[in-house]
């Protein structure tokens, strides 16, 4: 009995690292980072790579509630958090108000999160966070080599680009190529500038503010303003916002 349980145990084991091999691989072989958050706009079906990850965060919510370790509502509470309130549009409106006030962009350069508290923004896992700006010379990007430390509080969840091996690695190797792939074309006069994020420090990036956008308000600004560019893997234009 025992050892049928466990050869059970063993082929379950063997069946998920086979899985886990297969949507490894076809994120390794994926041509190119930028398409990995086309994912959206593709026609045919990517179901079986995401299933098998879905369906075991299916199964560890439920047995954690059923052994009344997690509260449901609050489960529900944080995801609609994240779902609804927490996201781009947070980093988008710090980023603006830097762009139309001198002041507070000195402050927040000087002391991120003090002046993101300012505008009620405070961090999520008391993590410290460091903002970086962009100019004609120095371009920013932000990864995080080991994982996916992101400033959740700013820019909501991580992108699955973000968390993928490709970009953890090339971002760091070739960011140049990396910025290319997403269609950001820097003069070779441009120092290119790679911040590794850390559970504790967290990086985001102050864009530049776009040529024409002179007589737009605060609030039109932050509309401008993408999750991408405060990665540092796109730049900000009179076309962009309202998406990624
Ligand atoms: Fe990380």
């Amino acid at each position: 009995m025992k050892k049928s349980k466990k050869k059970n145990t063993m082929v379950g084991r063997r069946g998920f690292l086979k899985s886990a091999a297969t949507a490894a691989a076809a994120l390794v072989t994926e041509p190119g980072i930028a398409k990995a958050q086309q994912g959206a706009e593709h026609s045919h079906e990517h179901q079986a790579v995401p299933s098998d990850p879905t369906l075991r965060v299916k199964a560890l919510e439920s047995l954690l509630v059923q052994k009344g370790l997690v509260d449901p509502a609050t489960l529900d509470t944080l995801v609609e958090a994240y779902e609804k309130k927490i996201g781009p549009q947070n980093g988008a409106k710090v980023v603006a108000r830097a762009w139309v006030d001198a002041a507070y962009k000195k402050r927040l350069l000087a002391d991120a999160p003090k002046a993101i508290a300012e505008l009620g923004f405070t961090p999520g896992q008391g993590e410290d966070m460091i903002v970086v700006e962009n100019g004609p010379r120095v371009h920013n990007l932000v990864v995080c080599t080991l994982c996916s430390c992101y400033p959740w509080p700013l820019l909501g969840l991580p992108p699955l680009w973000y968390k993928s091996t490709p970009y953890r690695s090339r971002a760091v190797i070739d960011p140049r190529g990396i910025l290319h792939e997403f269609g950001v074309a820097l003069p070779d006069d441009v120092e290119i500038r790679v911040w590794d994020s850390t559970a504790e420090l967290r990086y985001l990036v102050l864009p530049e503010r776009p040529e024409g956008s002179e007589s737009l308000s605060e609030q039109q600004l932050a509309a401008l303003v993408t999750r991408d560019s405060m990665v540092g893997v796109a730049k900000v234009s009179l076309n962009t916002g309202g998406r990624a």
